[in-house]
């Protein structure tokens, strides 16, 4: 009946003639329309208590781009059984196997890419948010703070730089600033630790950027940063370290299910089985639902573009700033905490993100408009800043569902199925809680297949953390050259990166051996030049380490080689 009333509420409002159906879990939507934003909008008109949304409703003459699979195929994988198979290399898939390591199982993770970090994960602002933007009792709000609470110990075992930064709102009216004091509060009844207002004089001592407009502000101290692709790469590597197995260029391509499990995997790398499966496949999380036949919520792409900033610019904050509402639009909902000035745990700078819906769910490419209005929203905080301190832009995909909240839980229907689903912001800043839970679940339902899961006594949660020569002592440095001449050579003149260090991330655990792949480890030409002078050695040092061809290194996936042959010797 209610369902029925808005499906004519909907027809009112947009003019759209929406079918509707339900069932125990969800409720199911078809029909066309003419925009993406409309089909999104009337998904979340039946969002409703204890229901997901299931958003079938077409965008009409759209046809969506086919999904990036790996080139490779071959049988490596083929009829081998495991424990657990997690689906996805980002934060949730690695930081899940890592944690299943703590028991004795077998664990696969699969990557469709060729590297983990290849979905948000990689491409995120990498703040470990305090979560004082969450109003209302949710999964994010319960693992946000755990997870904020957990990532000083965590980054300290796996060998991640983490720094607890805090963060300014930055208010432009003294009204706004008392109205702040209410999210003093209830940060206080959520266990935000910290959280209080400040006066002009104290947000202008701390930020002088802000000193024209400034009339207050709202201190989260436990906001922290963290490389948010490192940390994914140091969970994966511990979890290798520990026995479990990462399958790269792996992509899960269907499933086979009888009565309620999930009995074959099929993969461009073989079939295999598991007995406990778990989703963490990010924006495609709702299409591996459907592959075991379980599709019972909708992910919505939602882009987000950062820009990177010369650390060398004028006009910048000391940590991380953003603008908050004005007295106009202080009670306005909105779906993202708004984005900012973010100064990096490398001492980079990120203007951003925004938010954009789409329905591609691949599409990483950036907008002009994006772009501007990246740096006409953002820079108010810093009005010096120029639009010339841009050194690179980047855009990353949320997988939001239409409940806007994390969907971690067993599947009903199908007994060896979890699903890790909806991991939107603050996902990165979740996942060092979410994932002990994740572990749990795994462990109940295999118990519930059979023997008991005892723990694995030789797990060790210390993952070594790879030598950064350029932030040694003098003395240290000289005697690590003295041990390796390699460390004295420098390859990547902006971020100061030697080629000891370049070898030392082609040597990793998962055996990744891209350009990119040593550019997410050791930050190799990730600085003004963008690669540009270090681009051609680090191939070089990839194929001598390999023993292949330049012309066979390549960038990233299988297929992105930067060199089709030899043109001339030098
Ligand atoms: C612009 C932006 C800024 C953000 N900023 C922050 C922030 O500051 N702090 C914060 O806490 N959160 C932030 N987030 C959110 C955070 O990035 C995500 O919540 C988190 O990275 C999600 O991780 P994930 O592992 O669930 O998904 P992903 O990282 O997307 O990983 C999913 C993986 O699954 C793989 N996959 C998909 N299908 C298959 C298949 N069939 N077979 C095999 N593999 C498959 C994909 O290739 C991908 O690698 C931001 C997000 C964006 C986009």
């Amino acid at each position: 009946m209610k369902l029925q009333k808005t499906v004519k509420a909907v027809k009112k409002k947009y003019g759209i003639d929406v079918v509707a159906r339900e069932d125990d879990r969800s409720i199911f939507l078809s029909g066309e329309c003419n925009s993406w934003d409309t089909v999104v909008a009337i998904g979340k008109e039946f969002v409703t208590e204890g229901k997901h949304v299931v958003n079938d409703i077409r965008l009409a003459g759209y046809q969506p781009k086919p999904e990036r699979l790996p080139l490779l195929k071959d049988d490596k994988l083929e009829g081998t059984s495991w424990d657990v198979v997690v689906i996805g290399g980002g934060i949730s898939g690695c930081s899940v196997a890592r944690e299943l390591t703590r028991y004795n199982i077998s664990v696969l993770l699969v990557e469709k890419h060729s590297d983990v970090a290849r979905g948000a994960s990689g491409a995120n602002d990498g703040m470990v948010h305090a979560g004082i933007d969450l109003k209302h009792k949710c999964l994010k709000l319960k693992y946000g703070v755990a997870g904020n609470a957990l990532y000083a110990d965590v980054c300290r075992e796996l060998g991640v730089d983490f720094r607890r930064s805090g963060q300014y709102v930055v208010f432009d009216s003294r009204l706004v600033t008392l109205l702040a004091r209410s999210t003093v509060k209830r940060s206080r009844k959520h266990g935000i630790s910290g959280v209080r207002t400040v006066g002009k004089r104290e947000i202008c001592t701390a930020e002088p950027c802000v000193k024209d407009f400034a009339k207050g502000a709202l201190y989260a101290p436990s906001t922290g940063v963290v490389s948010p692709y490192q940390l994914t790469v140091a969970y994966a590597e511990n979890a290798v370290q520990n026995g479990a197995t990462v399958s790269l260029d792996t992509a899960v391509l269907s499933m086979e299910r009888r009565d309620d499990r999930i009995v074959n995997i099929v993969t461009n790398r073989g079939s295999f089985s598991a007995r406990c499966v778990v989703n963490c496949a990010g924006v495609f999380a709702d299409k591996i639902a459907q592959m075991a036949s379980d599709r019972y919520f909708s992910i919505h792409p939602r882009k987000g573009t950062d820009l990177l900033l010369d650390p060398k610019a004028d006009g910048l904050p000391n940590g991380n700033i953003s603008m908050g509402p004005s007295v106009k639009s202080s009670h306005e909902h909105t779906n993202t905490k708004g984005g900012g000035v973010i100064r990096t745990v490398d001492g980079n700078y990120l203007l951003g993100p925004d938010a954009v819906e789409t329905p591609e769910r691949e599409d990483v490419g950036t907008e002009k408009s994006s772009v501007d209005g990246v740096f006409a929203k953002q820079s108010r905080v810093c009005p010096s800043l120029s639009k010339g301190s841009v050194i690179a832009y980047f855009a990353g995909v949320r997988a939001p569902t239409y409940e806007e909240d994390f969907l971690i839980e067993r599947s009903s229907k199908v007994r060896n199925l979890v699903h890790v689903a909806g991991i939107q912001s603050p996902g990165l800043t979740a996942a060092p809680a979410f994932s002990k839970d994740v572990a749990q679940m795994v462990k109940e339902c295999l118990e519930e297949s059979g023997d008991m899961v005892e723990l694995n006594d030789s797990f060790d949660p210390v993952r070594p953390k790879p030598v950064r020569a350029k932030n040694l002592t003098d003395s240290h440095r000289d005697e690590l050259i003295k041990q390796d001449p390699d460390y004295g050579k420098i390859v990547c003149r902006c971020e100061e990166i030697s080629l000891g260090e370049i070898k030392q991330a082609i040597r990793n655990p998962l055996g990744v051996h891209t350009i990119d792949g040593v550019k997410r480890r050791v930050r190799a030409g990730m600085g003004r030049c963008q690669g540009g002078f270090c681009m051609p050695i680090i191939t070089r040092v990839i194929a001598e380490e390999l023993g292949i061809d330049p012309s066979e290194v390549t960038k990233d996936d299988g297929g992105s080689n930067i060199a089709v042959g030899r043109i001339k010797e030098i």
